[in-house]
């Protein structure tokens, strides 16, 4: 008999919404222990505000370990407005900037996928978008929102000048290059990497050494380049042209939310943020929705869960090469949609509006059924 150890992951619910979409994604963990014979050792803990109200910090050194040592960290959501006005540095959101600064996690994945049931949700006509599957991987520790020099000055003729600096070393868009590579041999096999390589240095560099990671280590996948502001034109013009498509900090911020919105709901819009494998293979990551604590709605049963889930289906994929049970949980979404369930934030004329937990139940149904 094998004693494998059992994977470690802690789930951070955070405020507002997160608490409740993340007691889905724990009924999910429970019926994948259930009917899959997986077990995690789960553990929860205290991020953003919760934190601060019970320690007065937006994340503590322990709960900083715990992440660390974890297998997988699962994230709902942070802040809310009784804690706008504190200082900078005791704010929700400074917890998971915390979070990501201290794993290192220097690639961001966000898929942009629409499902067929919420094709007219976009605002692009359905059959642009109908079937759409991307994956835009940008890099998230560099880049001109960490450059150095940077500040505000003021000059001797009393004007100001703002500086932030673009920067790049070649091990940093290396590494975010082989994440991008690795992922597109598990999907169609193409990558578009994204700069400005006709005007920056930075982004010349950025090309050469994803064309040499691609020449040296991943031949058999397709590479091509795009500057960044054609890529913004392709991405509404014709989306379904791309696989994944890699780039940098700034123009990916930009590429990803533009991505997102093709598929029309901050509802159904997972994520993920990976650091680097150590040398037994594991690597430090977190899981968490795009979208943040929805204070408007928060407690009142009104969100959608499917961010949540589909999180939960990128960590057994990417984390735990579970990738026949993160397509039950993708499987069992899209199979709720086409039976017309909807929660308010996709709700369509004609639709059944549903709350978070009946969401959640039609889900565990669905992955009943599927399991059955
Ligand atoms: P938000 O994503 O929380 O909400 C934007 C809008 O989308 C709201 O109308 C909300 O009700 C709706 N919405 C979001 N998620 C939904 C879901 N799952 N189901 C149904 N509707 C949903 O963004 P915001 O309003 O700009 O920010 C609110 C708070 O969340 C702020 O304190 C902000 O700092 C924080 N925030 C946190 C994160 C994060 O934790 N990663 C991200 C963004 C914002």
């Amino acid at each position: 008999m094998s004693l494998r150890k059992n994977k470690k992951l802690l789930i951070l619910p955070g405020d507002g919404i997160g608490p409740e979409v993340m007691a889905e994604a724990r009924r999910v963990i429970e019926w994948m222990a259930k009917h899959r014979s997986l077990t995690f050792d789960v553990a929860e803990g205290l991020v953003g505000g919760a934190s601060l109200d019970a320690h007065g910090a937006p994340l503590t050194d322990a709960t900083l370990s715990e992440a660390m040592a974890a297998d997988a960290v699962l994230l709902g959501a942070v802040g809310g407005p009784q804690w706008d006005d504190l200082a900078f540095e005791k704010k929700p959101e400074r917890g998971l900037l915390r979070l990501r600064k201290e794993m290192d996690l220097f690639a961001n994945l966000r898929p942009a996928v629409v499902f067929d049931a919420l094709a007219d949700a976009s605002t692009l006509k359905p059959d642009v978008v109908k079937g759409l599957d991307i994956m835009i991987v940008r890099e998230l520790t560099g880049g001109v929102y960490f450059g150095e020099p940077r500040g505000i000055e003021e000059l001797p003729d009393g004007t100001r000048r703002g500086v932030n600096t673009q920067v790049y070393t070649s091990p940093e868009i290396q590494r975010v290059a082989r994440v991008a590579f690795e992922l597109a041999g598990k999907r169609r096999r193409l990558v578009c990497s994204a700069e400005k390589s006709n005007v920056m240095e930075s982004g010349a560099l950025w090309r050469e050494e994803v064309q040499k990671v691609h020449d040296e280590e991943f031949p058999d996948v397709e590479l091509s380049h795009m500057y960044a502001d054609n890529c913004a034109m392709q991405l509404v013009r014709n989306p379904k042209q791309f696989d994944v498509i890699v780039t940098d900090n700034l123009f990916g911020d930009i590429l990803s939310d533009e991505a997102a919105m093709l598929t029309g709901s901050l509802g159904m819009l997972p994520s993920a943020s990976l650091g680097m494998a150590d040398s037994q293979g594991r690597r430090p990551a977190l899981y968490e929705p795009v979208h943040g604590a929805a204070p408007d709605i928060a407690g009142k049963d009104m969100a959608n869960p499917s961010a949540a889930l589909l999180s939960l289906a990128m960590m057994l994929r990417y984390s735990f090469d579970l990738g026949g049970e993160a397509d039950l949980i993708e499987t069992a979404v899209k199979s709720v949609l086409n039976g017309g369930l909807r929660t308010a934030d996709i709700m369509e004329p004609g639709k059944a509006r549903v709350s978070t937990t009946v969401m959640g139940e039609a889900i565990i149904g669905e992955l009943d059924k599927l399991a059955g």
